[in-house]
């Protein structure tokens, strides 16, 4: 973290706060936030619930199964968040997908703040409280907290001071592509051998293999990426060897 630079600010609006406790103090968004790079703030929706018992929720107009999140705690909870500058984050299994991409520009973001869902979702008069939805996938889990901490981890690791940028400039999907296969000690293991040129000390070789080895995942798990991957000539020529080996090979 550059002196000086202020922490990135997650806030987070959640029923269950306890959620949020482990996994924001552990490992590297633990670390991050200890060294001022991140802050978070966890909001109980509860807090601003209706009535003696605190009511957030409300059966569904029209009928069927399951509970609603009723607009007015929502707002209460999340407007202070909008006002104070946060760019807001609605969990939502309609929103636009979480990609490496996105993870990206959120982390350019100084204050966020992530609503997370409960029950059958939200009351439709409080999506405008977003600035955007954000799904973590074509499935359903039963509240936004693990979807926010999804997020909030791609997200996190990302902003300087967190983690050291070499180790992410090279992990899949950034520049398009698959990572490269990692080894560590011993040499041997159950009789397979770690390639000898990781071993080499010859750090050009180690490039290539690594960049060729990148492109051989990416072509057989996810030929779909190619399409966008930034490549080189250098690149392209690999690839076609690679096709033309997978061919003969069939
Ligand atoms: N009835 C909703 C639907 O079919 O779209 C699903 C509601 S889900 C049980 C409850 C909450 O979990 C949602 O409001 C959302 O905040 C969160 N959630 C569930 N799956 C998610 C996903 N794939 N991505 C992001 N958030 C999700």
């Amino acid at each position: 973290m550059n002196a000086g630079q202020e922490a990135v600010w997650i806030e987070i609006v959640t029923l269950f706060p306890e959620l949020f406790e482990v996994p924001l103090r552990t490992s590297v968004i633990g670390r991050g936030a200890e060294r001022g790079a991140l802050r978070f703030s966890v909001h109980d929706l509860r807090a601003h619930g209706l009535g003696r018992h605190r009511s957030v929720d409300d059966y569904p107009y029209g009928g069927g199964a399951g509970m609603v999140l009723r607009p007015e705690p929502l707002h209460a909870a999340v407007e202070p968040l909008r006002a104070a500058g946060a760019h807001v984050v609605l969990m939502d299994p309609a929103g636009e997908r979480l990609t490496d991409r996105l993870a990206r520009e959120l982390s350019r973001v100084r204050h966020l703040a992530v609503i997370c869902g409960r029950y059958e979702g939200i009351d439709e008069r409080a999506r405008s409280l977003a600035d955007r939805e954000v799904s973590i996938g074509d499935y359903v889990l039963t509240g936004g907290e693990i979807p926010a901490l999804v997020l909030i981890d791609a997200v996190a690791r990302l902003v300087p001071g967190v983690i050291d940028p070499e180790s992410h400039g090279a992990d899949s999907f950034v520049g398009g592509l698959l990572e490269h296969p990692h080894y560590t000690r011993p040499d041997v293991f159950r009789g397979v051998e770690a390639p000898a040129v990781l071993r080499s000390g010859d750090h050009g070789a180690v490039a290539r293999w690594r960049r060729r080895e990148a492109l051989r995942r990416t072509l057989l798990r996810r030929p779909d990426l190619l399409a966008d991957a930034v490549l080189s000539a250098e690149d392209e020529a690999i690839l076609e060897g690679l096709r033309a080996d997978t061919a003969s090979e069939s």
